[in-house]
């Protein structure tokens, strides 16, 4: 078998297009934009990176972009004064605070502070609650991506054995959550679990979110197994290069030997990310309008 390569590039194109479209819908109902912002604390390199291709995602979607970045030595009650102000602001919709934050901030008493009606990446303590629960809040980005993936190849997946190899507040639990809400059978695994290629053998459907370049192999998985990699490894550069490959936590062409389907890396679930996040953010605007989300979204 040679397994159908699920291209979250192109699912991302066509949700970040069909966000954009319904911002407008949105802007006319209600008279103003959506809009995001953005708190980028210190100077990392990757942050920058990550930030600076939010904020243009964000104005490509027909959305308020609002980007604050501030030195790697802001205290915890100026960010706190910040968010207080970005949580008063109907102007914003939804807040993400770029992680990591260096090591003086607590990431956690920092997210409890920004109000769960625009925490759009879903790391709100009371958003993780109402995923346990089954209420509408908002859900991790990443997960959620993963999820669209997975409906639109599979349909329904009721009764389906599902093992998500990793238990990350951001990623692994709300993963599993999600797939137990759609009805499938559910296992999470992670370091400690024994044997584990075993377990991962009976999964009709993986999620590996781990973070060990190629740990997945072909004999790990079950024939026809749908495999959805969340891993982003770099490994060392080869020689004469600057920069190694990117890499997910399974072994994509061993791997496509025995799955029926498999998301690539790079250009299958990292894509993904961002659209949910504008999604999730354009979900907070109609919410905090007063206006009824559309179906499609
Ligand atoms: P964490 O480091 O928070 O969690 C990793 C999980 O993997 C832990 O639960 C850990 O178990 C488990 N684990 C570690 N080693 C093993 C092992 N040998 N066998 C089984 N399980 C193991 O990572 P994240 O959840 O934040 O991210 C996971 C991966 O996904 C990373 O590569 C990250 O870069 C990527 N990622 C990609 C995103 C995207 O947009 N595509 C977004 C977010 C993350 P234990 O709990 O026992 O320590």
């Amino acid at each position: 078998m040679t397994a159908t390569r699920i291209d979250g590039k192109a699912f991302a194109l066509k949700l970040r297009e069909l966000v954009g479209a319904s911002a407008l819908e949105f802007a006319a109902a209600a008279g103003r934009k959506p809009g995001l912002a953005v708190v980028l604390i210190g100077d990392d390199p990757a942050s920058q990176v990550y930030v600076g291709s939010k904020g243009k995602a964000t104005l490509a979607a027909n959305m308020n972009s609002f980007e604050h970045r501030l030195p790697d030595d802001t205290n915890a009650a100026d960010l706190l004064a910040l968010i207080e102000r970005l949580n008063g602001d109907d102007a914003v919709d939804g807040i993400l605070v770029q992680l990591p934050l260096p090591a003086h901030l607590d990431e956690q008493s920092i997210i409890s502070s920004i109000s769960p009606d625009k925490d759009v990446d879903g790391f709100h303590v009371i958003n993780a609650g109402r995923l346990s629960v089954g209420q509408s809040g908002f859900v991790p980005c990443t997960p959620l991506g993963c999820m669209m993936l997975l409906t639109d190849r599979l349909g329904d997946l009721s009764g389906l054995e599902a093992v998500v190899v990793g238990r990350s507040n951001i990623v692994g639990k709300p993963m599993a959550q999600l797939l137990l809400d759609a009805n499938a059978t559910v296992t999470i695994a992670h370091s400690r679990t024994k044997d584990l290629p075993a377990v991962v053998k009976r999964a009709d459907i993986v999620v590996a979110a781990v973070g060990r370049p190629n740990m997945i192999g072909k004999d790990w998985l079950k024939d026809g197994a749908t495999v959805i990699d969340v891993g982003i490894n770099r490994l060392p550069p080869e020689p004469g290069k600057e920069k190694g490959k990117l890499v997910g936590d399974v072994a994509f062409d061993e791997a496509s030997e025995v799955a029926a389907a498999i998301t690539p890396v790079p250009g299958g679930v990292g894509p993904m990310t961002i659209a949910v996040l504008l999604r999730n953010t354009l979900v907070a605007a109609y919410r905090n309008a007063d206006l009824n989300v559309p179906a499609h979204l």
